[in-house]
């Protein structure tokens, strides 16, 4: 089977080989000469004053950007279930909230968090996903942090970036706390979170809040290559393993490339054989088509092509499909999944097999190859 949700992605053989030896002890030179390596790693593809790994899922790491850089009111961008998740965060720690909401396939406007922020001087915090996966859609994020720090410095930007980072170059600027997950485009099984920080955020954090998540303690004590509780030996041990991959298979750039010719594409050739791409401002990290026939279509890749995608959530429930684009992926594997999804709309009785979703994807994909 193909899994081809947007997270949790396929852990490639080789990342499962890294993570199958015996159990380490986390307070060793030979574990911590790992976290060492594996850190230097996170500050490339972070490009942040500092990077934390907390055992925990991606939630865990928005809650603990939430306590420590929040101490009054929190604005949060709802453009689906994770935007939706930090407000629920800042009141369950008794913070004050202010939410911006919209459809889920729309993205924030520059202009409406820059006039909520006029609105309310106790603002001191804004979180926002930079890739919604909800509807998999992108805000602009970069252009809200730039608006806002022109009116007020001192507000933190906390970006999820979850879907985000590992997917693209982000220009993090203004950002000052810019957070992923281990099951997303890092291709590891869940249960690891990245913190990036800016030194700003770190003055904020100071004595730090809450106690798992207090980001000071873990400042202080990974800055000395260990971890304030266990660490995730071995998923950092994987995280170290998919970053070395990483770097040998063309480093970063290459996988950004790759990744945005290979959502083009994919957009492209199902726009061919007649599917909507559902968000208005589509992320790089999944393809997602709204579509009356989306269930069907999930179950028919599913039963006849051996391919996994995902659904939608809540309102969304069967009337979206979501497509993978994140990490390391075949071209051989994602030209399958379209080309199955253009027999499932033949099987469906819409249109007539012609093999023109897999000719376009080829067209776009193949094309840049040889630029
Ligand atoms: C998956 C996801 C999360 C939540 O992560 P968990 O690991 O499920 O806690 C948060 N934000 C975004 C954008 C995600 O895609």
């Amino acid at each position: 089977m193909l899994l081809f949700t947007p997270g949790p992605t396929p852990v490639p053989q080789n990342v499962r080989n890294a993570m199958s030896d015996e159990t380490m002890h986390h307070r060793t030179p030979e574990f911590e000469a790992i976290f060492e390596k594996t850190r230097k790693h996170l500050f490339n593809l972070f490009k942040s004053d500092e990077v934390l790994m907390l055992a925990s899922s991606g939630t865990g790491a928005m809650e603990a950007a939430v306590i420590n850089l929040c101490h009054n009111t929190l604005l949060n961008v709802n453009s689906g279930k994770f935007g939706e998740r930090f407000g629920k965060i800042a009141i369950a720690h008794g913070l004050k909230n202010v939410e911006i909401k919209n459809e889920w396939d729309t993205p924030v406007s520059v202009e409406a968090v820059v006039e909520a922020v006029r609105n309310n001087s106790s603002i001191d915090a804004i979180a926002v996903q930079i890739s919604e996966s909800a509807g998999g859609l992108r805000h602009p994020v970069e252009a809200i942090a730039k608006a806002v720090k022109e009116i007020n410095p001192n507000i933190m930007i906390i970006a999820d970036g979850i879907t985000a980072v590992g997917v693209e170059k982000i220009d993090i600027t203004n950002i000052d706390c810019l957070i992923a997950g281990s099951q997303k485009a890092l291709m590891l099984p869940p249960g690891l979170a990245i913190l990036g920080l800016s030194n700003a955020s770190i003055e904020k954090i100071g004595k730090g809040k809450g106690y798992y998540f207090n980001l000071a303690t873990e400042i202080k004590s990974q800055r000395k290559n260990t971890t304030a509780w266990t660490a995730a030996t071995t998923l950092t041990i994987g995280l170290l393993e998919i970053l070395e991959t990483i770097e040998k298979k063309g480093g970063l750039d290459k996988l950004y490339a790759q990744t945005a010719t290979r959502a083009e594409a994919v957009i492209s050739s199902l726009q061919a054989i007649g599917l909507h791409v559902y968000p208005k401002t589509p992320a790089l990290s999944m393809t997602t088509i709204d579509d009356e026939n989306a269930s069907q279509i999930r179950k028919i890749l599913k039963t006849d092509f051996d391919v996994n995608v995902a659904g939608g959530q809540d309102h969304l429930e069967g009337k979206i499909f979501r497509i993978n684009q994140m990490g390391l992926i075949a071209p051989y594997e994602i030209a399958w999944v379209v080309n199955s999804i253009e027999h499932a709309l033949s099987k469906l009785g819409r249109r007539a097999y012609d093999g023109t979703a897999n000719k376009v994807f080829n067209e776009i994909y193949f094309k840049a190859d040889k630029k």
